[in-house]
């Protein structure tokens, strides 16, 4: 039986954290990589993106990992699909969840996945059509998650209304869920309460996403503690922050899933995750990627002595 949860930790590191190296992890490495991960206590592990290999090379085997993947007992597994094309190899590769990433700024939208947010909005009504076409049992759930939702490299301020009203619109074109992410490091703590909290008000609670949190400006945790007080209950997160930022040496890429975990613990709120697990788990990561800088505080310096889970569990 597995343990209550208060927040859901969703490990982005094998998508987000690996498409944003140059080089490709090689699949036995990644199945290793993502095995210690869910043996950590990780719920939900995003595996891969299904994008054209010729985009990106190092997501090329997202099929065969999704169909590994899901032989992980009790594991939620995410693809990433941009579009209709690649939510049908997600499912074909038996993906469950589905993440897309509309992305409210118009230049990153066409830079990233090649349509306007309207477009994007439009492929996400597509791919809700495909998943209520199929039967129940292989439907999978669609979360749309706005990238670019609280500042963009490519075009500065984004408009709060406009990311507000399409989160709207994709709850209309069916979403199950819509989240909120912070992919340029943009956001800053009392930012993310306020598009949270009328996020909430937009789409009621029963469609609430996640926060999709960067630390590239160090706000990463201080941006997890002003979303935890309007009541967001779920991050994503990197396994020692893989990925980095191009633009800010020494800045991690997505929020460091170890250093993450302890906090949530230490304020008292369950994750089910182990926290020794996980900095073992960096090793299997190194292994299949030699050298790769990656991040964290509590893998540099260790647990504070008698720290306590917040089940109650003490670690000596
Ligand atoms: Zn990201």
């Amino acid at each position: 039986m597995p343990q209550e949860i208060d927040i859901l930790v969703s490990e982005v590191g094998p998508r987000d954290g690996l498409q944003s190296i140059k080089r490709t992890m090689p699949t036995e490495a990644k199945l290793h990589w993502i095995k210690a991960l869910a043996s950590s206590g990780l719920r939900e592990i995003e595996v891969g993106s299904f994008v054209s290999p010729r985009l990106l090379p190092q997501m090329a085997d997202c099929g065969m990992l999704v169909r590994e993947s899901n032989k992980i007992e009790g594991l939620t597994v995410l693809a990433l699909v941009p579009n209709l094309k690649g939510a049908e190899n997600a499912v074909a590769a038996g993906a469950r969840k589905l993440t897309m990433p509309p992305s409210a700024s118009r230049a990153h939208s066409l830079n990233n996945i090649g349509m306007t947010p309207e477009e994007a909005i439009e492929e996400v009504r597509h791919v809700c059509a495909f998943r209520d076409s199929l039967p129940s049992e292989k439907r999978p759930d669609v979360e749309a998650s706005i990238s670019t939702a609280f500042g963009c490299t490519l075009e500065g301020k984004v408009s709060e209304d406009w990311v507000i009203e399409i989160a709207g619109l994709l709850a209309k074109a069916g979403a199950d869920s819509i989240g909120l992410s912070d992919t340029t490091g943009y956001a800053n703590p009392a930012q993310i309460k306020r598009m949270f909290r009328r996020l909430r008000s937009e789409i009621g609670v029963e469609k609430m996403g996640g926060a999709h949190l960067h630390n590239t400006r160090g706000q990463g945790l201080a941006n997890v503690v002003a979303a935890l007080e309007v009541d967001v209950t779920t991050f994503d997160s990197s396994l020692g922050g893989l990925g980095g930022c191009p633009y800010a040496p020494g800045a991690s890429g997505n929020i460091v899933t170890e250093d993450l975990v302890f906090m949530l613990e230490a304020m008292g709120l369950r994750t089910g995750v182990d926290i020794d697990a996980l900095i073992a788990a960096r090793e299997v990561l190194l292994r299949g990627l030699p050298n790769e800088v990656i991040y964290g505080n509590i893998p540099d310096v260790g647990l504070p002595k008698g720290f306590t889970y917040a089940s109650g569990r003490s670690v000596t």
